[in-house]
Formats: structure tokens, C-alpha cells, sequence
């Protein structure tokens, strides 16, 4: 069996505030640990080569995400990739992506990263309204969002995302079109759009069960969601997953190498990474969610993780099925069996049958997807399957 990709994901755990909506892996910090976080990401890497030893793929793309890892100078990032660089050659075209908080960037920071090796951008704007913004406790407004994007551009970036929420509470379908709109009109390559969505244990949550954040309906959500849809198809920015959309050729190649079940090796306080070896045991790796005593692991020498597992072919197949049910193309039947172990009809015939029948999957050339319906219920159809 070929190889699938192999990607790398870091993770930055430290933002300016906690958003009261976030449940990443992230923590509010003044003063960042950057050298000493900075030290354990090098010697896990140094860890991961080790163990990787006979593995030779090239990295297809690298993610530096959080969290808010735009705190970190352009030198850390430089110093970063360079090491990254010694360890593993890089695809043709890898991809290299950072997560930019608008609040965090100047003019020289980014054309420092875009400098050491950056060619993604990927910018947490969130919301192109300033009451919304205050909702979601932002720290950053609208003009510093559009002043980040100019400034992108300037710095030489030839690639860039614009995170957006919507669906937050009391936002109208008209409220989200001049949003839509305005973010258009910034003429990104790629935009993720996620609708808020209510996390255990953050403040947002406990605030809604008090009474006292009052979401939109089912049936709102779904209007916004499916104008989203439409009407960035009309922009020529067609959805290729169920939340990311892009001009033609802008897919994010990291997110697609998860969707399409292949490899990342995770590096940072919380990251998981996914590895297959050449036997074709899928490995999963969890570090240590905390960065503190993550950082503390790394410096003691006991390797920073948290757990490493084999994955049995059910969980691997099940894996598969929920990532690239996602994608607009969907997912090949071959691919499902190659992991599961038993084809998908074997598993799950009477389901499949059943969401084929009600119109929320369809079948064309052993490519099984959701239809436009099964999309507005992709987390029922996924839970039926899984
Ligand atoms: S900036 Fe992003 S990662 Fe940080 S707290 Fe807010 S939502 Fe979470």
C-alpha cells in the first residue's frame, strides 16, 4: 500500500485573552515562555526523527497552529522551521501555514515570517463587525483586521485564510450577508466558516444555561449556513468541505491530508499526531495537554507525551469515514476498505442503504458523499455511520 502523506502540526497554547466560546488547547498568558517552549519543540522533534528513523517520506505541508502562535517573533519561527528543516526534506510546494491573530501582527512581523519560510496565512478575523467582535470578546476590531490583511498581501503573501464565526447569538441572515460580503471584498484565497457552537465548560456555555445567552434556532443556524454556501459559490469560492471554501487551486493541502485520513506528526503541549508505519499500524500519539508540564517533560528527557495507541481497523475505519465524509468529492469506497479491513457495505449496509434511500448520501462511481441535505445534517448522517 502507498504511503499516505506525511504533514507536521504544531501547537502554540498561549493567546492575549481566553475567548469565552474556546475550548482549544489554549491559555491567556502576558509573557510567553517563548525560548523555553520553543527549546521543547526542538527536542521533540529531535524525538520524532528518532523514532521515525527509517521513515524517509518529505513533509507535504507544516501547520503552526493554537492557540495563537503569532505571538512568537518571526526569529522563533525562523529558528523553528530551520530546525524542521534539518530533520525532514519538504515536498515540492509544501505548504507552510501560520495562524495570525490580528491584534498580534505589524507590517515587519509578518514579512519576517513570510521571510523564514511561511507561505500561508491564515488570519482569525472571526467577525468584519465591531459589536460582534465585542460579543466574542475579541481583542481586535474591524480596522485592525482589514489593516492585517493589507499588510499580509504587502509582506508577500500569496495565500491567505480568514477564519470566520457566525451563527452567534442575535446575528441576523443580513448582519452575516454584509459580513460575507465585506470579506469578499478582501478578496482572500480561502475561507473557513464555522458556526459558533457552544463548548462544555467554557463561559459561553454555563452563560446559556443560565439563561443568559440566548442562541439562534435550528432553523436560523441553517438559513445562514446554506446562504453561506450558495452564495460564496456564487463568489467563485465553492465549498470543497463542509466549512472551508476557496478560489480554485487554494485548498488548504494540510487540512486535506487530515480529511483524506493521512499522516501528521504532532509537535507542542496538546497535539495529536496520526502515524502510520510500514507495516500499516496506524499510531496515535496525545502529548501532554499543559504546557507547563509539557515543557518540564521535554527538559527532564521523558519525551513530552501523554499516551501512544495502535489503532484497531474498526477505529481506523471509522476515522476515515468521518473525515472524508466531510469533503465535497466525499470518499472513495477502496479507501474505507483499505483501512477498515472490510468494505463499507459489510460494515454498515443497512445504514447506507437507509441514507441513500432518504436522499442525504449518493453514490457515483464508488465515491460515496453527502448530498446538499445530508451536508445541513452531516453530524447526524456521521453518528449513524460511526
Ligand atoms: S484566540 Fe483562538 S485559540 Fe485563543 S482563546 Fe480565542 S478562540 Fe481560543
Amino acid at each position: 500500500m502507498q504511503p499516505p502523506h506525511l504533514s507536521l502540526y504544531v501547537h502554540f497554547p498561549y493567546c492575549v485573552r481566553k475567548c469565552p466560546y474556546c475550548d482549544f488547547a489554549s491559555r491567556a498568558s502576558r509573557q510567553i515562555p517563548e525560548q523555553v517552549y520553543l527549546t521543547a519543540l526542538g527536542r521533540e522533534l529531535s524525538l520524532w526523527r528518532q523514532e521515525l528513523a527509517t521513515d524517509a517520506r518529505p513533509l507535504h505541508s507544516i501547520f503552526l497552529g493554537g492557540g495563537t502562535p503569532s505571538l512568537f517573533s518571526p526569529a522563533s519561527i525562523a529558528t523553528l522551521l530551520g530546525w524542521i528543516g534539518e530533520h525532514w526534506s519538504l515536498e515540492e510546494g509544501c505548504e507552510i501555514t501560520i495562524e495570525a491573530n490580528p491584534e498580534s501582527l505589524t507590517l515587519d512581523k509578518l514579512a519576517g515570517y513570510h521571510q523564514a519560510g511561511v507561505n500561508r496565512l491564515s488570519l482569525g478575523v472571526q467577525s468584519l463587525l465591531d459589536e460582534r467582535l465585542k460579543q466574542l470578546h475579541r481583542p481586535h476590531d474591524v480596522a485592525t483586521a482589514i489593516r492585517a490583511m493589507a499588510w499580509g498581501r504587502q509582506a508577500g503573501f500569496t495565500n491567505i485564510n480568514l477564519d470566520l464565526i457566525y451563527a452567534t447569538p442575535g446575528q441576523s441572515l443580513s448582519d452575516w450577508q454584509g459580513e460575507l460580503a465585506m470579506a469578499i471584498a478582501l478578496q482572500p484565497d480561502h475561507l473557513s466558516c464555522y458556526t459558533l457552537t457552544l463548548e462544555e465548560g467554557t463561559p459561553f456555555f454555563a452563560a446559556h444555561e443560565q439563561g443568559e445567552l440566548p442562541v439562534l434556532g435550528e432553523e436560523e443556524e441553517l438559513l445562514l449556513f446554506s446562504h453561506t454556501r450558495q452564495w460564496l459559490t456564487q463568489q467563485g469560492m465553492p465549498p470543497y468541505e463542509i466549512s472551508n471554501f476557496c478560489r480554485p487551486g487554494f485548498q488548504c493541502r494540510h487540512n486535506l491530508n487530515y480529511w483524506n485520513y493521512g499522516d501528521y506528526l504532532g509537535l507542542g503541549a496538546a497535539a495529536h499526531g496520526k502515524w502510520t508505519s510500514q507495516q500499516g499500524i496506524i499510531h496515535r500519539t496525545v502529548n501532554i495537554h499543559h504546557d507547563q508540564p509539557y515543557m518540564a517533560s521535554l527538559m527532564a528527557g521523558t519525551g513530552g507525551r501523554q499516551s501512544k495507541e495502535i489503532l484497531t481497523p474498526r477505529e481506523a475505519g471509522a476515522e476515515t469515514l468521518i473525515m472524508g465524509l466531510r469533503l465535497h468529492q466525499g470518499i472513495h469506497l477502496a479507501h474505507y476498505q483499505r483501512h477498515a479491513g472490510i468494505s463499507l457495505w459489510q460494515a454498515h449496509g443497512k445504514t447506507l442503504e437507509e441514507l441513500l434511500q432518504d436522499g442525504l448520501l449518493q453514490l457515483a462511481k464508488e465515491q460515496l458523499s453527502l448530498t446538499e441535505n445530508g451536508v445541513k445534517l452531516a453530524n447526524l448522517v456521521l453518528a449513524k455511520l460511526v
